[in-house]
């Protein structure tokens, strides 16, 4: 059994001892990036320092990073992908590269968390017409005894540039049961304006490994939703609805999505965004109305995202601000309830007249008002 708290706590201590100076969790909104609206790994504060400016850390960091993917939401109510996670990562701004990274990163899963050497696959970028196949890092990784790897290509083992031009490079990402934990992204090159790789002068190493994905492979769970991160959650909505999270697939899914919509809505609030028609405040109006639609598959009529916060709060007591923010958030979530029932209950009464007035509803008709019930 190990902890979220642990998990963390675990790492950093691991990664101080190899020289690495803790950064702080930043902030959602990113501070000098307007090409996001959100952070979606811990490496986006980092970027200013990724292309050569001067850390005031020094060149070995490391951390926890709450993130939001935006980009995930399709795939949210599987056992792995949430719209909100904690990403833990260790980096080198031009200071260690490969066989350091590799090897600290398998240092740390099979003695500090116990992961035997046999549970372990790891998948390296396998080349393609512009730039060489990554056989530094298989040599690395089969020298310390793994010999389960993977060549794969752009698609999975790569990364950026970020825009068209700039640092990018291959990576290597590490596997535990079949899902994925841990990515070591080597930057190797720069994307020039004509589209060529050529060497980059500083080579960075960023990490990323997943927090909830990695407590529920340390804990023996299958499913992150069974985990500390979400179970307290899990637990309120069966409790509000009166439905058992592993009753039937459908339900599961439901309940999984609404654990997740609500806890990063509440941590985009936590942030001082409010919800409202554009950017930021618009991915949050549409993370709590859709948690709100899920809430009447399972027939949950009144309002009720504001009775998630509790138990959130108490999960994440390691962010203390939640709790000093907390009256503005389950305020802020009763007002969009309250706004989006009212929405809804006209939009289902007009539908009903619809029906009632004609014998039948065009396709037309029909898809206009899904279309509407979506993106209300
Ligand atoms: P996947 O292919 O499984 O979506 P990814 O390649 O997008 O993962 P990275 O961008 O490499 O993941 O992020 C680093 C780590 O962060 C991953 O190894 C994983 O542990 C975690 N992670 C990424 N996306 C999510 C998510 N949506 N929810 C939870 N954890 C995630
Ligand atoms: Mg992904």
């Amino acid at each position: 059994m190990i902890s979220r708290k642990k998990l963390i706590s675990k790492y950093i201590d691991f990664f101080s001892t190899k020289n690495h100076k803790k950064l702080v969790n930043f902030p959602l909104i990113p501070e000098n990036d307007p090409t996001v609206l959100f952070i979606t790994a811990g490496m986006q504060p980092l970027v200013p320092f990724l292309l050569g400016q001067k850390h005031p850390l020094g060149k070995r960091l490391c951390g926890v990073q709450k993130c939001i993917r935006t980009g995930d939401i399709e795939s949210v109510g599987d056992k792995t992908h949430h719209t909100f996670f904690e990403m833990l990562g260790n980096w080198s701004l031009g200071d260690y590269w490969k066989k350091e990274a590799i090897e600290y990163s398998l240092e740390f899963l099979t003695k500090d968390l116990q992961i035997s050497k046999e549970d372990i696959s790891v998948t390296c970028f396998k080349g393609d017409k512009e730039v060489q196949k990554d056989e530094e890092s298989s040599k690395i990784w089969q020298k310390l005894g793994i010999n389960k790897i993977k060549f794969l290509g752009k698609k999975d083992n790569w990364w950026g540039p970020a825009g068209k031009t700039g640092p990018c490079g291959p990576d290597t990402e590490m596997f535990v049961n079949g899902v994925e934990i841990w990515n070591d992204v080597f930057m190797e090159y720069e994307k020039d304006t004509k589209g060529k790789y050529i060497q980059a002068k500083q080579k960075n190493v960023d990490t990323g490994m997943g927090v909830e994905r990695t407590i529920a492979l340390l804990n023996n769970l299958d499913d992150n939703y069974l985990t500390e991160a979400f179970l307290p959650i899990i637990k309120k909505i069966e409790e509000i609805s009166g439905k058992k999270y592993s009753s039937s697939q459908e339900i599961t899914r439901t309940i999984r999505i609404i654990a997740d919509h609500i806890k990063a809505a509440v941590f985009i609030l936590n942030d001082q965004i409010v919800p409202s028609n554009s950017e930021r405040g618009y991915v949050l109006r549409r993370l709590i109305r859709r948690a709100i639609r899920y809430g009447q598959i399972l027939g949950i009529k009144e309002n009720f995202t504001s009775k998630l916060v509790n138990p959130i709060i108490k999960i994440y007591s390691d962010y203390p601000e939640l709790l000093s923010n907390k009256k503005e958030i389950i305020n802020e979530l009763e007002k969009e309830e309250n706004k989006f029932r009212k929405t809804l209950n006209s939009g289902i009464r007009e539908f009903a007249k619809m029906v009632k007035s004609k014998k039948k509803i065009s396709g037309k008709e029909c898809f206009l008002y899904t279309n509407l019930m979506d993106f209300l």
